[in-house]
């Protein structure tokens, strides 16, 4: 395909730059995927956006921004085992090299290859009209989800689903999220219908609480302050949440996750960053309690995550309240750093409306 695109990305000083870009050709085992939908991960924001502190696989490399790309293939490179021009498309967004142990369990995030490149990091991603991927890198995306919808399973959904999966959510348990930010409601809309019975959110910022209730993913949600851990074994009888979740990346809101957690019971750490502090004696050891850390998903997973959300009728773009064109990326950056917003979406032809 002949001509140019525009593509965004990110110098590291809260802004954006567009630049024009051949439009790619796929190689062997590649696909060219027209862009519909683009979300932007708080990953984006914290390590590249403001500035740029992401090391070794978050180290930026002055790509196409974006790794939560979703499109259609309108070309494809000779050699494709399973994918054809038209399929909507979801692009698991890390490229791993495919064949050390981490690749062959799915957790392409893990790959140490140097030929690991992850979309929007170190190759380009999704904030243009093109990309180019790998087939291997691709999900299918079924009919009843919208691009959107897709967008947000290539990072986030995907990350919230794994560690729930991995701390097992049913009807038994009262859920706890510490931090709603897109991945805190993501974690609760998910939790929810795995059929969590009682869903409590934390967050410090009110905006985040009101949309977390006003969602309809919380039966309570409380403000983050020095009462939290008794409000939340008030809610649950003295006893503790049986899981909870810390979506935040902040010590103290991990230390409520862990003491508000009841008697073996388990814990799941997403949110990236910071440190924790707590005594392992009385909070962790003499319950029985478990922390599991969790980093993404594996690309099976996400392809089951894909055939569930069907099932239930689940549509993660419920949670975007904000999109934009391409032109407008820099809005769109600004205000997820801002905070104040559920996710903001980039997008493209019938997404946007
Ligand atoms: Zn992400
Ligand atoms: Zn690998």
């Amino acid at each position: 395909m002949k001509g140019s695109m525009k593509g965004a990305v990110l110098p590291g000083n809260s802004t954006v730059a567009f630049r024009q870009y051949p439009i790619p050709e796929p190689g062997h085992g590649q696909v060219l995927v027209r862009m519909k939908s683009s979300t932007i991960c708080g990953s984006d924001i914290r390590a590249i956006y403001r500035e740029h502190l992401g090391k070794g696989p978050e180290g930026y490399q002055g790509v196409i921004a974006g790794h939560e790309p979703c499109g259609q293939i309108v070309r494809c490179g000779p050699g494709l085992r399973r994918f054809a021009e038209g399929a909507r498309v979801i692009v698991y967004h890390i490229s791993g090299c495919g064949i050390c142990y981490d690749c062959r369990r799915g957790f392409m995030i893990s790959c140490s290859s140097p030929l690991r490149a992850a979309y929007g990091w170190q190759r380009d991603g999704g904030m243009a009209e093109f990309l180019l991927a790998e087939e291997k890198d691709l999900v299918p995306l079924p009919n009843e989800l919208s691009y959107t919808d897709g967008a947000q399973v290539a990072c986030g959904f995907g990350t919230c689903y794994e560690a729930l999966e991995k701390i097992g959510i049913s009807g038994n348990d009262t859920v706890l999220v510490t931090g709603l930010g897109p991945v805190g409601l993501a974690t609760l809309m998910l939790a929810k219908a795995l059929g969590a019975r009682t869903l409590i959110g934390v967050d410090v910022v009110t905006e985040r609480i009101d949309l977390a209730r006003k969602m309809g993913l919380v039966h309570h949600s409380l403000p983050f302050d020095e009462h939290a851990l008794g409000r939340v074994r008030e809610l649950t009888g003295g006893r503790g949440c049986e899981r909870a979740i810390d979506c935040s990346g902040k010590d103290d809101a991990r230390r409520l996750a862990v003491q508000a957690t009841r008697k073996w019971g388990k814990i799941a750490l997403v949110g990236e960053g910071g440190s924790i502090k707590f005594d392992p004696s009385p909070d962790l050891l003499h319950d029985q309690k478990t922390i599991y850390g969790s980093w993404v998903t594996s690309i099976w997973l996400m392809e089951d995550l894909v055939e569930r959300l069907v099932a239930w009728t689940l549509h993660p773009e419920a949670l975007v309240t904000n999109r934009f064109p391409l032109e407008k990326a820099d809005e769109a950056y600004r205000l997820m750093a801002d905070g104040r917003c559920g996710k903001v979406a980039v997008v493209f032809d019938e997404e946007m409306k």
